[in-house]
């Protein structure tokens, strides 16, 4: 087989260089972090899932309007992306209290909010991916000024489109979180959603039973990780045909 070359290693996903300049291939994997990198696991399945899911989420933004690097996917677990500059702030968007707005603020989980909150974190590990300002993303050059304006609307619609579908399956979208890039058209700028949107970057609560059907299972230890994101994907239709787990290949026989 082709060796391909790494381009970058994380937790849940690696990067390799793509077929054709200007792409790269996002291989998303069973292992999971959380709490800031001091929390390790595996949970089995889950990048056959995430895959699936942030393909199906990809595309249905895409369908509205907001551009996304997200082309087309290659395998269970393989997708081909855009390769872009990526913006080094992470914006988060909560529609009702929880996670660490709940613990800054003193709020009980579950709190709706007045309005959509949007926050944005500075993606630096040495530093805990420390809350800032517009003050601080455009003063300090992490993003221009006009390229703050595309991105808060850009998470503000997706919030909205995201919502409104996840309800659609009787998930509320409590919050998220998205990742910006940047490629260059006719040396222009243009900015796109970036990385994955599952159940890994997403809260989302059954409505009916408030029940957690994502990664703050894993955060959390509130066990059956593997079903809850085996049920966001069976509720979007998605789930892979043949289960969440990766084919085992033909047996060779003698
Ligand atoms: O922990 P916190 O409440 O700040 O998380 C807000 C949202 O951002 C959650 O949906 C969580 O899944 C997501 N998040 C993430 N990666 C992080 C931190 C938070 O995807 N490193």
């Amino acid at each position: 087989m082709k060796r391909r070359r790494s381009i970058y290693k994380g937790s849940g996903k690696d990067l390799f260089e793509g077929p054709e300049a200007g792409t790269l291939v996002q291989c998303f994997k069973d292992d999971v972090s959380a709490c800031h990198h001091t929390k390790h696991g595996t949970i089995a399945g889950k990048g056959v899932l995430n895959n699936r899911i942030s393909e199906y989420l990809m595309q249905r933004l895409s369908d509205m309007g907001i551009p996304t690097h997200f082309m087309r996917r290659l395998n269970m677990r393989e997708q081909l992306i855009r390769e872009v500059e990526i913006i080094p702030v992470s914006l988060v968007v909560r529609n009702i209290a929880a996670g660490s707005l709940s613990q800054r603020f003193g709020m009980p989980e579950g709190t709706p909010l007045p309005r959509s909150i949007v926050e944005y974190y500075y993606k630096s590990k040495d530093l805990d991916y420390p809350l800032v300002t517009e003050e601080h993303i455009t003063s300090f050059g992490w993003a221009a000024p006009q390229e703050f304006d595309e991105m808060v609307p850009m998470a503000l619609r997706s919030n909205d489109f995201l919502s409104g579908l996840f309800l659609g399956v009787g998930l509320r979208l409590v919050d998220f979180k998205l990742e910006f890039g940047r490629v260059w058209d006719n040396e222009q700028p243009r900015i796109m959603i970036a990385d994955e949107i599952s159940p890994d970057n997403c809260r989302l609560w059954d409505v009916e039973t408030n029940e957690r059907m994502d990664k703050d299972r894993f955060r959390r230890d509130l066990g059956g990780i593997e079903e809850a994101y085996q049920e966001v994907a069976r509720r979007l239709g998605i789930l892979p045909e043949s289960g969440p787990r990766d084919m085992p290949g033909p047996k060779v026989m003698q």
